[in-house]
This record gives structure tokens, C-alpha cells and sequence, in this order.
């Protein structure tokens, strides 16, 4: 059965590639930008995740055209690394308001339609590094683990809804956001993980759908990591 599927940052990376695979198993994709466009069959809405009013207006705006969002993916993200030292309150503000509040608003704004349709899925992406850490990452990683106490939190509110809320915690995948590694950086990380490689985000995308189908109706409060072993028992 087609979905009404959001995902959040769907215009590129990782988003991209979650937006397309659901558009492919023949959902209808809504996906946010901030002025870039929605790449060709998606639907774009503008919003920034960090201002409220603007992530209602992109739901107002998805429920004319598409019907009310079943399937929220909270997927966009930012990160804003530096050493703890030095870290300012409005890097680590900002990486958190961005991460964590965004989903939240996200999810806040999605949940009342899942609740009168009693069937609903959220996935967060979070990251390897919520609860494993990463240097220079005390902000970012501190966004992606409260993304686990929200879901398991929703998991408990709204489970007996038919409502599931997930998160999928990707290692090192190959987008922009690593673009920026060092070279070494890049060959210590091939190093750490099992799979001596970086995944693509299409690897990320086939954990993400499998979480919105009916099949995984069961599985919910779970953190399922697409991180070639990266993250093992954490
Ligand atoms: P990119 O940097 O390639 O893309 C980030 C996306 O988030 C863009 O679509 C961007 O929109 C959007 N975004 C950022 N801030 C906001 C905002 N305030 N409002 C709306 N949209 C916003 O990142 P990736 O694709 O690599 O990452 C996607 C997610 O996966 C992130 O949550 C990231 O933390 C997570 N992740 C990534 C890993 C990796 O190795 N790449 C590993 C683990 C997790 P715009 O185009 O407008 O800037």
C-alpha cells in the first residue's frame, strides 16, 4: 500500500537516497530543502527543522497535496565539531536545536495525524557516534543519543497505536558530511571498521524502509546500526 512519506533533508545525502527509495517502491515523497529545490519526483517543501511555525507549514502544506504524513524519517542533521575546550554555547546549542529539537518538532507536528489514522512510523537517524563518542563531537553526539531516549519515550507512549518510533544509527557513510575528513582521518576510520569501507547511503535507505513496512510492525524502541560493525554491543 503507498504511504505519505516526509523526510527531512531529503533533498540530498543520505535523505537523498532514503526519499528515493521509498519513491521507487511507489510512495509518494515529501522531502524539506532550504531554498535548493526537491530533486525531480519528490514533492519539496521549504523548512528550516529549527523554526516551529515553518515545520508546521511544511506538514499543512504536504497534507493538501499528499494526505496526512505515515511515514516521518527525521533525517536532517548538522555538525558542528571542535574540542570540548573550546566549544561555544551556541555550537553546541545550535548542533542540538538542529538534531535533536528539530526531530522533536517533527515528530510533535506528525503524531497527532498518526494518532487519529492509529498507524504511524518514525525513524531517527541518529549516528555510530551517539553512543559510542567521537572526539570533537561532544555537541553532535550529545544530539544523537537523546534521539534514543525520544523514540524509546514515544515507543512507550504511542505504541499500542500502531505507532512505531525507531532509530537507525549509521557509521561512516559517503556524503558531504565526511567529505570534509582529513585523508588520514578517512584511513583511520577504514581501519576501525570491520567492513574496511565506507557504506553508501543507499545502505542506510534499505534499513529505513524495511523500519516504515508493514513487516516491521513489531520492532519498535529498537536502535539498528548500519555501521559495517563500527558500533558492535553499544
Ligand atoms: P548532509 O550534510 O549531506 O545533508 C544534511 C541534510 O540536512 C541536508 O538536506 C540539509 O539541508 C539538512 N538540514 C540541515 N540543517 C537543517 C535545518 N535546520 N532544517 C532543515 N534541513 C536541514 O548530511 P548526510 O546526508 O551525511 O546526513 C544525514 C543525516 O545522517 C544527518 O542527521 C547526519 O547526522 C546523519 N549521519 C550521517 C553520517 C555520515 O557519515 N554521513 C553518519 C551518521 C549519521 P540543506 O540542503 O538545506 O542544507
Amino acid at each position: 500500500m503507498a504511504r505519505t512519506v516526509l523526510v527531512t533533508g531529503g533533498n540530498r545525502g543520505i535523505g537523498l537516497a532514503i526519499a528515493q527509495a521509498f519513491a521507487k517502491q511507489g510512495d509518494r515523497v515529501a522531502v524539506t530543502h532550504r531554498g535548493s529545490g526537491a530533486p525531480e519526483g519528490l514533492f519539496g517543501v521549504q523548512c528550516d527543522i529549527t523554526d516551529s511555525a515553518q515545520v508546521d507549514a511544511a506538514f499543512t502544506e504536504i497534507e493538501k497535496e499528499l494526505g496526512p504524513v505515515e511515514v516521518l524519517v527525521a533525517n536532517a542533521g548538522i555538525t558542528d565539531d571542535t574540542l570540548l575546550l573550546r566549544m561555544s554555547d551556541e555550537q553546541f546549542e545550535r548542533v542540538v536545536d538542529t538534531n535533536l529539537k528539530g526531530s522533536f518538532r517533527v515528530a510533535k507536528r506528525a503524531s497527532s495525524k498518526m494518532l487519529r489514522a492509529k498507524w504511524g512510523r518514525m525513524i531517527f537517524i541518529s549516528s555510530v557516534v551517539g553512543l559510542y563518542g567521537g572526539p570533537g563531537q561532544v555537541n553532535y553526539a550529545a544530539s544523537k543519543a537523546g534521539l534514543v531516549g525520544m523514540a524509546r519515550s514515544i515507543t512507550r507512549e504511542l505504541g499500542s497505536r500502531n505507532i512505531t518510533a525507531n532509530v537507525v544509527a549509521p557509521g561512516f557513510i559517503d556524503t558531504e558530511m565526511t567529505s570534509v575528513l582529513s585523508d588520514d582521518r578517512r584511513a583511520e576510520i577504514i581501519k576501525a571498521v570491520p567492513a574496511g569501507r565506507l557504506a553508501g547511503a543507499d545502505e542506510v535507505a534499505a534499513a529505513v524502509t524495511f523500519l516504515a513496512s508493514d513487516a516491521a510492525a513489531y520492532i519498535n524502541g529498537a536502535v539498528i546500526p548500519v555501521d559495517g560493525g563500527l558500533g558492535m554491543g553499544h
